[in-house]
């Protein structure tokens, strides 16, 4: 009931209820009770009147009176009898006043001891009357007074169970999950102790519930390499209100190794202030072999990769290796024949295709067969290895140099008309001629010719080479000999 009514229904008058009498007047005299019902009516009290106390007891079944002013001696039951059963009856208190020409003190004891609340002498005092109303009043006042409060009491004692039902059903849904939660979770305060933990927990860090609460973390979980529950941080923990997410692991006495992500959160009081830290715990160890593993084979793929690496570089040195034996002569590193071919015939092309001048030089040791007979095979080599580093010193860069046979070397001056082809050749007759040969003096005969629009072939340019060349050997050895000459002195001579 909200305050504002109970206050109005309290202050008001309790002998009055609106145009509905509170006040029974129980007297078998009609004279006392005109009497009585005037006094009443002088306090503007509204009142019922009952002939006898059966009457009395019907009128109040039906609707119940606040205070009953009743004769003692009445026929059938007196004003005793009728306060017994009143007192009998259940349904709110009711004020009970006896009034008697029988005034002697056993007789008021008889009355109070059966339950009356007051005694009035007949004749009755209007004054005493007023006065013993009051009383009433104040009595009946508080009786509501005490009504109200049990009611709200028993209200409030009804919500105080709701809620304890609630909040037992609150707590042990909490518990049913913190305890069934996957994730180790405990809690501790700032000096590290252990105040509760989940099932989780107690399985993965073998707790003992007998000895754990209120032991530091660092001792409940092995200490033997748990690398994160110190004093320190817990310290630091409540200092900066949490820590992120962190990896630890420990290992247990057994020897197992177990890896964790944590995090913890600081439990505040309504104030802010920290007065716990909860830490859930999420096994990783298995993901972490599991990336450990990865790891590891990572790593070997890496290490044969790079293994892998070496051999191809080795596989390519050696390939290099391989193609320059194959395009080079053994003896002299120059190019072979066949790769001199290559190279001459690309050469030739180039040079037809952009118009450019090109000359090939084809050389042969003179008697050399009696060198190798005088001084040796091994002797004629060194000679041969020593013409090929006197041809490629004087050569120049873009010319082509190659072994082309066993004496006989061949030359592609790029670029290079007729003119400075001879002195080219030339160049390299003197050189050889002015070389300090050991056993004896060796030279070598030249043949040269340039491309013209007539060649047709790299082949063809050989060949005109080779006729310059078997020319300056019949002409005498140890020169150059051009084809274009031959040609000219062959017309010359059908001409005569
Ligand atoms: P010519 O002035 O007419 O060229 O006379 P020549 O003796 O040089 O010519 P010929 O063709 O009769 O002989 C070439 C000799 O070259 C024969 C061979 O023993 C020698 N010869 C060829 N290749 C090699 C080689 O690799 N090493 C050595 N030591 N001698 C070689
Ligand atoms: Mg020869
Ligand atoms: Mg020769």
């Amino acid at each position: 009931m909200p305050g504002g009514a109970l206050t109005n229904r309290l202050e008001a008058d309790v002998l009055k209820r609106g145009d509905q009498p509170n006040v029974l007047v129980v007297e078998d005299d009609p004279v006392s009770a005109l009497l009585v019902k005037r006094l009443l009516a002088a306090q503007e009290i509204a009142c019922d009147h009952a002939l006898n106390g059966k009457q009395a007891l019907e009128m109040h079944s039906q609707r119940p009176y606040r205070l009953v002013v009743s004769d003692w001696m009445m026929p059938e039951m007196t004003g005793i009898e009728l306060c017994q059963a009143f007192r009998r009856a259940e349904g709110s208190y009711v004020y009970f006043v006896l009034c008697s020409a029988k005034g002697e003190r056993a007789d008021r004891q008889e009355a109070f001891e059966s339950g009356v609340d007051d005694f009035l002498s007949k004749p009755l005092d209007r004054d005493e009357l007023v006065f013993r109303l009051k009383v009433a009043r104040r009595i009946l006042s508080s009786e509501d007074k005490l009504t109200l409060q049990k009611a709200e009491l028993e209200r409030a004692s009804e919500t105080l169970r709701t809620m304890n039902a609630n909040l037992e059903m609150a707590s042990r849904r909490f518990e049913e999950l913190f305890n069934g939660l996957p994730v180790a979770c405990f809690t501790f305060d700032e000096a590290g102790l252990l105040h509760e933990w989940n099932r989780a927990a107690e399985e993965k860090f073998a707790i003992e519930p007998g000895s754990a609460f209120q032991s530091p973390i660092w001792k409940i979980i092995p200490t033997v390499s748990n690398d994160l529950w110190t004093g320190e941080m817990v310290k630091k923990i409540f200092r900066e209100n949490g820590m992120p997410p962190t990896d630890w692991s420990y290992t247990t006495p057994e020897g197992e190794y177990r890896a964790f992500a944590c995090t913890v959160f600081t439990l505040k009081d309504e104030s802010g202030r920290p007065i716990g830290a909860i830490s859930a715990n999420l096994d990783i160890t298995d993901r972490q072999r599991a990336r450990q593993q990865i790891e590891e084979q990572m790593r070997q793929i890496n290490e044969f990769a790079g293994q892998l690496e070496v051999q191809k570089h080795a596989l390519e040195e050696a390939n290099q290796l391989l193609a320059l034996r194959a395009d080079t002569d053994g003896l002299t590193g120059l190019l072979n024949h066949r790769r001199f071919h290559t190279d001459f015939e690309r050469a030739f092309e180039e040079a037809r295709r952009d118009d450019r001048a090109l000359s090939v030089i084809l050389l042969d040791v003179d008697h050399f067969k009696t060198y190798n007979d005088s001084y040796g095979h091994q002797a004629g080599d060194e000679v041969l290895q020593a013409f090929a580093s006197l041809l490629k010193a004087t050569s120049r860069r873009n010319e082509i140099l190659g072994r082309y046979g066993g004496e006989e070397f061949a030359m592609v001056l790029q670029g290079c008309a007729r003119a400075p082809s001879v002195t080219s050749a030339e160049r390299f007759r003197v050189a050889i001629e002015g070389y300090e040969w050991g056993d004896r003096p060796v030279t070598a005969s030249f043949g040269v010719a340039t491309l013209n629009p007539k060649a047709s072939s790299a082949r063809e340019l050989l060949r005109w080479a080779d006729e310059a060349l078997y020319a300056a050997k019949a002409a005498g050895r140890n020169r150059v000999v051009h084809f274009d000459d031959i040609v000219v002195q062959a017309a010359e001579e059908s001409a005569a």
